[in-house]
């Protein structure tokens, strides 16, 4: 309790929930079991749900994110047995986030979608086939498999490669899905409870970027043929070439994200191999600057793994080198309008032998956000990613959607800024 009255004394300047929410996204939520009762009538969906249901045979999983009440900030729940902060039960459907004796008041989450029970045609559960987020948006996986893994060239930070081929040995899942299965799934949600304006794809990685984007345009395309095309469509995956981007475009997509996840020169290929070889940090950002053309100022995004470059580990960056590292890196991307973002490091014990206590401090992450909010303002991104003035939630959802970001604070500070 002392290190949270700590942080609100020594962040007071900006609004409490942004604060809350980095702590939470640093320290997790314990599971009691008023939050696996809340479980089973909220929303749990996507591939990681599958995966910790399938794999880990975590059956009283969690709510995949909560809501405050107040404000809508939205916040990934992830579970942590030593986390102070606890959601409570504390009259009939009435939770509240506690932690110690404080209470931070009333949140909510989202409710379990009828399609939750549906199947496709041939017998999926379309929960595991779609991750939903707000009411409106979608994520699908045009690709359940990263070829880096068997050549120990998976990026060091990441879980998701090594659950994905755990799931696809034990045959829960295939390395590349049913493209029209999944547009059948999307159908069944638009029908029954998703009024879809954003619809994301994400997936793993291929050492040909080419054919890994011929995935993606060929997930988008089924999906296309089933349902009218969404508002907004964000293409989140490895930096695919110029071509692929056009083709891409031209097939309705608005917005790309590609990770660079890592800033430094030097760790960039001992910290990420298979991307390293497949296109390279340099050829990455030249992609990063081509999709500005394509798809404009405001449209294209980089995020980083934070923290993650200062692990404690021979031949990493101290934590105030690579704080420095990711100003440079957030002034580099802006220049060229490139929203630039960032993730706090979850450390899995699994993946490089890391421990809980890995990542700096909250404040660390805080003292980042806050300089990656004073560079947007800097370069006026703000304005371009739909914000006409602060306090209001965004009119447009691809980059700045709050609910699906939820695993990130930083899009909480135009909202929450100057809000009545
Ligand atoms: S590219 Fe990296 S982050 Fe993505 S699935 Fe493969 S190992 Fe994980």
């Amino acid at each position: 309790m002392k290190y949270i009255e700590k942080l609100l004394k020594d962040f007071q300047n900006i609004p409490q929930n942004i604060i809350l929410h980095a702590d939470i996204l640093r320290r997790g939520i314990k599971l009691n079991d008023d939050l696996k009762r809340a479980g089973k009538e909220s929303c749990q969906t996507g591939i990681a749900t599958k995966l910790q249901y399938h794999i880990l045979n975590q059956k009283d999983l969690p709510p995949s994110q909560f809501h405050f009440k107040s404000d809508e900030t939205t916040v990934d729940i992830k579970v942590n047995k030593k986390s102070p902060y606890e959601i409570k039960e504390l009259s009939s459907k009435e939770y509240h986030l506690c932690a110690g004796d404080r209470d931070f008041g009333r949140v909510r989450f989202t409710r379990r979608p009828k399609y939750a029970d549906k199947n496709t045609s041939d017998g999926q559960e379309c929960q595991f086939l779609l991750m939903q987020r707000g009411s409106f948006c979608l994520l699908v996986s045009p690709l359940d498999f990263c070829a880096y893994l068997k050549k120990d060239d998976a990026c060091k930070y990441c879980i998701l490669s090594p659950a994905m081929d755990i799931a696809i040995q034990r045959k829960i899942m295939k390395p590349i899905p049913d493209h029209k299965i999944i547009a059948e799934a999307v159908e069944i949600a638009c029908k029954e409870d998703v009024k879809l304006r954003d619809l994301k794809l994400s997936g793993g990685a291929l050492y040909n970027t080419k054919k890994e984007a011929e995935y993606y345009k060929s997930c988008l395309s089924a999906i296309l043929e089933r349902i009218d095309p969404p508002e907004e469509i964000t293409i989140f995956s490895q930096a695919f070439d110029k071509e692929d981007q056009m083709d891409l475009k031209e097939m309705g997509a608005t917005n790309v994200i590609f990770n660079l996840e890592v800033w430094n020169e030097q760790l960039w290929p001992k910290l990420l191999p298979g991307k390293s070889k497949a296109i390279g940090r340099e050829e990455w950002i030249k992609r990063l600057k081509d999709a500005v053309d394509i798809f404009g100022r405001g449209h294209v995004s980089c995020s980083f793994v934070a923290g993650f470059e200062c692990a404690p580990k021979q031949g990493f960056l101290t934590q105030e080198d690579s704080f420095n590292a990711y100003l440079t890196a957030f002034e580099f991307l802006l220049k060229r309008d490139i929203v630039p973002s960032f993730t706090i490091w979850t450390p899995y014990p699994l993946v490089g032998g890391f421990k809980e206590k890995d990542p700096p401090d909250t404040e660390w992450y805080l003292r980042l956000g806050v300089k990656h909010h004073e560079m947007l303002e800097k370069y006026d991104m703000y304005k371009s990613l739909g914000f006409p003035h602060y306090g209001v939630d965004p009119p447009t959802l691809g980059l700045y959607c709050y609910y699906c970001f939820s695993m990130q604070f930083l899009r909480d500070f135009p909202r929450l800024i100057n809000r009545d």
